[in-house]
């Protein structure tokens, strides 16, 4: 997990990436959004995309509207509904009166294990992309590639013109995606990661942290990453059985206390997919070798 970057962080800042990119930083930094959510601009010059426009907050709203400048708006966004992604898609779609397009709105059963607070359920996309499907402007053409995985509704998006990934949370360049079941799914996340592995993208732009400029390096190194996870937590199991908290400190030594409740859903998250392979089995909250 990297270190916060010294300070000043361009917070509000328009900072241009390549031609047809740039990026502001908004102002929620916190344990699990590094310095903040990243909202990307996609422009060459004649109407504009704004992806993942980030939390509803005045002072990045106003940063937006600023780097977009007297450039129409063609198109708000979203990768997936987390609260730190989506909600400003809604007062920025009325300020300038482009449409929302992209994620589907993420189904939840209301009184259900999925009715997550960190979800965004007002999100109401004028438009949802499916897999491959695109979105273009003047000069720039996005297309979905569906990520299930951090949550079900993910998608990254691909700059055509630029071979750029716009990543949200499925890649990030500080840490690994956090995997919170029942809505996340580990078995779908380790899926996303092999489809973005074939593909041949040159740089990842992600929501928090810095560009990936040898994405199909970091993805194997991601996937070797949780292939690894996997081991230990059978090694661990093969001594006895676990509860998914008692892995924790075993498996995430150092680890910030106020990441834990991350790493236990972490690895609640490798065991549903150890289950579903054969591999382990449940009786109530504690899980042991089948
Ligand atoms: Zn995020």
């Amino acid at each position: 997990m990297a270190s916060l970057p010294a300070k000043p962080w361009p917070t509000g800042d328009a900072l241009q990436l390549e031609p047809l990119v740039r990026r502001v930083l908004a102002p929620n930094p916190s344990p699990y959004t590094y310095t903040g959510t990243q909202t990307y601009i996609v422009s060459a010059g004649d109407g504009c995309a704004v992806i993942d426009p980030g939390p509803a907050e005045a002072e990045h709203i106003d940063a937006l509207l600023t780097a977009v400048g007297d450039e129409p708006v063609i198109a708000i966004m979203c990768t997936h509904t987390h609260r730190d992604h989506s909600p400003a898609s809604r007062p920025l779609a009325e300020r300038t009166g482009a449409p929302i397009v992209g994620c589907a709105p993420l189904v939840m059963n209301d009184s259900g294990p999925r009715a997550d607070a960190s979800f965004d359920r007002d999100y109401a996309p004028d438009r949802v992309l499916h897999d491959g499907e695109a979105m273009s402007g003047p000069g720039w053409t996005l297309r979905a590639v569906a990520t299930p995985g951090h949550v079900s509704n993910h998608l990254c998006f691909a700059l055509e013109e630029s071979g750029a990934l716009f990543t949200g949370d499925h890649v990030m360049g500080w840490s690994t995606s956090v995997v919170v079941p029942p809505d996340g799914d580990m078995t779908d996340y380790m899926r996303s990661l092999e489809a973005l592995g074939m593909r041949e993208d040159r740089v990842y732009y992600p929501a928090h942290g810095e560009a990936v400029k040898k994405p199909q390096q970091l993805v194997r190194g991601m996937l070797g990453h949780r292939r690894q996870r996997e081991r230990q937590i059978l090694r661990h199991l093969a001594e006895g059985p676990h509860r998914a908290e008692d892995f924790v400190p075993k498996m995430y030594r150092g680890l910030d206390e106020k990441l834990h409740g991350a790493a236990r859903m972490s690895v609640l998250a490798h065991l549903i997919d150890l289950e579903r392979r054969g591999l382990v089995a449940r009786s109530d909250d504690t899980w042991q070798m089948a």
